[in-house]
């Protein structure tokens, strides 16, 4: 008989999971609080990258999530992701070059760009520096718009998706989750899945389990939508610029958004002038909105995985970089509640390392 599974969050992360889950066979219900594609996704820059500050077992998850991208695209036409390669020059020359040498060791060498080279790939950019390095593998999309075509994908393959239903605690019974508390009662599965971004902890914590995490904010302003005035990803310092499908030059202090401390539209403003300054085109092209996401970020940073506590039933998967992971994220993650195999990249990442008491 075939595995019921509740999925808790249609994020990014709960939408990989819950494809993944139907494709094996799994009988899946996605549970999501309010409307579907997820909070910080709907927020997020969408980089898919494997890009500097990752140690080598979080570099290989993220190279292989961006290999099963691929995989998926093919299996999903609807999967609308461009890959258009990163220029990146936002670390001081020394340690640009030093991240560049850890990548040729790791077997993903980056290529060393000139002031001219820069200019054919981005010609619009205003500001270039003397070298920078490009990375062909990385690629963007639209965050919200692709959680809910992974959750189509799986709705065709047969999964339920319930949304505007608050999971309000995990249903234990002898010491194994066996569902959810919904307004509509108790809904019963085999395995319980925690794919709810910041909000992981408070539900883990009705089953007695600490999970420390942290969810920082992160802004990005959105320019009104103009011509193609950028061809891929840019990470400058201080200023990282990527242009939506619908031509909104979207921006943010560093990959993950900049943390507006109280004052959100003095720094949006701030943005988009630096927007309008670097990019050719740009002028008075104006702020159109910004939007303030918060990350769901385990407390040592590192996604964490699997079964807290060992616990029956139940499975959790918390992430920074869910855009980027969600594919390998999800993969794993059927593989180990439908058939007990953990993938040997999640060594390093399990919910009971130190970050879960
Ligand atoms: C500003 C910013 C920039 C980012 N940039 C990047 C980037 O460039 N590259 C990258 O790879 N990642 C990036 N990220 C991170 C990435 O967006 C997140 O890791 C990812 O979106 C997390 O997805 P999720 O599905 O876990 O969470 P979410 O998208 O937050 O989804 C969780 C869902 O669970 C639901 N939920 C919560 N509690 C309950 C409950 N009790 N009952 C039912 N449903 C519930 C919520 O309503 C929500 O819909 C960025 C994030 C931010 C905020």
């Amino acid at each position: 008989m075939a595995k019921r599974v509740i999925v808790v969050g249609s994020g990014i992360i709960g939408a990989s999971i819950a494809y993944h889950l139907a494709k094996s066979g799994a009988e899946v219900k996605v549970i999501e609080a309010g409307e579907t594609g997820g909070l910080a996704t709907r927020a997020s820059w969408a980089w898919i990258n494997a890009s500097w500050g990752n140690p080598e077992p979080y570099f290989r998850l993220r190279l292989k999530s961006i290999e099963h991208w691929h995989k998926m695209q093919s299996e999903i036409p609807l999967l609308a992701i461009t890959w258009c390669g990163g220029l990146i020059w936002d670390l001081p020359p020394a340690e640009l070059d030093a991240y560049a040498a850890e990548r040729a060791k790791w077997g993903q060498p980056l290529r060393k760009v000139g002031r001219g080279e820069i200019h054919v790939i981005e010609p619009t950019l205003t500001t270039v520096p003397d070298f920078g390095y490009f990375a062909p593998g990385e690629g963007m999309l639209e965050p919200l718009a692709t959680a809910r075509v992974l959750l189509d994908a799986a709705k065709a393959l047969g999964t339920e998706v319930l949304a505007e239903t608050p999971v309000k605690w995990l249903a234990e019974e002898h010491g194994r989750v066996i569902g959810v508390m919904t307004d509509v009662g108790v809904i019963h599965a085999d395995e319980t899945v925690v794919a709810a971004g910041a909000q992981s902890a408070q539900l883990l914590d009705s089953v007695g389990l600490t999970f420390r995490m942290t969810a920082p904010a992160g802004l990005l302003a959105h320019s009104k939508p103009a011509r193609k005035l950028l061809n891929g990803l840019v990470m400058t310092p201080g200023l990282h610029i990527r242009q939506t499908a619908e031509g909104r030059i979207v921006a943010g202090t560093d990959f993950a958004g900049a943390d507006p401390e109280g004052n959100a539209v003095a720094l949006a403003i701030d943005l988009q002038a630096k927007v309008e300054a670097m990019v050719e085109g740009a002028e008075g092209l104006g702020l159109d909105f910004f939007t303030v996401g918060y990350r769901p970020t385990p407390a040592d940073g590192f996604p964490a995985i699997g079964r807290p506590d060992e616990r029956n039933g139940l499975y959790l998967v918390v992430t920074h970089s869910g855009v980027t992971l969600a594919p390998a994220l999800g993969l794993f993650a059927s593989h180990e509640i439908l058939d007990g195999t953990r993938d040997p990249l999640l060594a390093t990442f399990s919910p009971d390392r130190p970050t879960l008491t």
